[in-house]
């Protein structure tokens, strides 16, 4: 299959709506990382993904909605739900509630929740608009790879199958939606991202974090999150991250990466001097800007084929626990606290 990429506009909106509603694949930006969506309600197409990206049929997909009456029929709406909607909607909060018979079982791995998103990006908003059906769109790379932050990166991924990328440039967040588990009686946060528990406390008075979000799964634990037991976020090259002052940060990674072949080394800007003439690159100055560059230097250095990364991490709390999840999964939880 050829595969076409064309910058976001009118008509290349509208052939992506067609082909929505023809049941292809497209990948989309949203303001997270590249999605890769489907008509949610339509099995066929659902399972198109599955086989674009080689993801486990255990691991549900997430449905996005340009407005939140689309949820009619598909899930129930709880007040908490309606509560967190008018603070973060549009936005990178997605919610699990309790599914209808309408949510195909594909969509969900068979599980009786249903994970939905209304993303905020000018062009997935459009496009969910202009298409009117809720889209199934999981992140646009190959099972198990860093996510997508680029038309690029997706084109790398799904080159030959699927029909259209819309590229709309680099995303703004850089990691995945915050995903947050309303089917029990307190809120909490699956997989965290830029919205964090703090905010959702301050809208609903609580919300806690699963445990497993910075620790590997312990044998025969079940994952509260089907996401959460695969191997993700992964380079080619085996990673270790340092937590500590720029000083202890730079001496643990100067000692290994003058004894080993092929490393790189990625680090806070603050930092980056330290190294002297070593490979070092920048993972900006706050969580925030390393979010927004994460999975872009995974895959530069997938590109350049190194075999060791030494990354300096942050604190897991508060804003920077997005970032913390994926280095500690892209690290295999391989984490130095200095
Ligand atoms: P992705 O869209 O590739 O970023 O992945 C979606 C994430 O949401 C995965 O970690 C899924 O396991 C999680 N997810 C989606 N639906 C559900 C659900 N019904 N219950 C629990 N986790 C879910
Ligand atoms: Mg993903």
């Amino acid at each position: 299959m050829e595969t076409l990429c064309l910058p976001a506009g009118k008509e290349s909106l509208q052939k992506a709506a067609e082909l929505f509603r023809a049941g292809q694949v497209v990948a989309f930006p949203t303001e997270t990382v590249y999605g890769l969506g489907a008509d949610a309600l339509n099995e066929e197409a659902v399972r198109a993904i599955f086989a674009a990206k080689e993801r486990p049929a255990d691991n549900p997909l997430i449905v996005h909605v340009a407005r939140r009456n689309q949820l009619e029929g598909l899930c129930r709406v709880t007040d908490t739900a309606e509560q967190l909607m008018d603070a973060f909607w549009p936005g990178p909060l997605t919610l699990l509630l309790m599914k209808t018979s309408r949510v195909p079982d594909v969509t969900t791995a068979g599980l009786p929740s249903v994970a939905v998103r209304c993303p905020s990006h000018p062009v997935a908003h459009e496009l969910l608009e202009v298409c009117g059906l809720p889209i199934a769109a999981p992140s646009a790379n190959r099972s198990g790879r860093p996510s997508p932050t680029t038309a690029r990166d997706v084109y790398e991924d799904m080159a030959g199958r699927i029909p259209l990328i819309l590229d709309g440039g680099s995303c703004d967040v850089g990691v995945e939606s915050t995903v947050l588990d309303l089917t029990g009686d307190v809120p909490c946060v699956l997989r965290p991202g830029a919205i964090t528990a703090e905010d959702v406390a301050s809208i609903v008075g609580q919300c806690t974090v699963a445990s497993s979000v910075m620790r590997p799964l312990k044998e025969g634990e079940s994952a509260p999150s089907p996401g959460m037991k695969h191997r993700h976020y992964a380079p080619k090259a085996k990673m270790t991250v340092f937590i500590g002052t720029d000083e202890a940060v730079a001496a643990a990674i100067i000692a290994r990466y003058d004894q080993a072949e092929n490393a790189a080394i990625l680090a806070h800007d603050s930092a980056l001097p330290l190294f002297g003439g070593r490979r070092a690159f920048s993972l900006g100055s706050t969580p925030r800007e390393g979010a927004h560059l994460l999975f872009r230097r995974l895959r530069e250095m997938d590109a350049l084929d190194v075999s060791l990364i030494f990354a300096q991490g942050w604190n897991a709390e508060g804003e920077a626990l997005a970032v913390m999840n994926r280095m500690a999964r892209a690290a295999a939880f391989d984490l130095v606290q200095l």
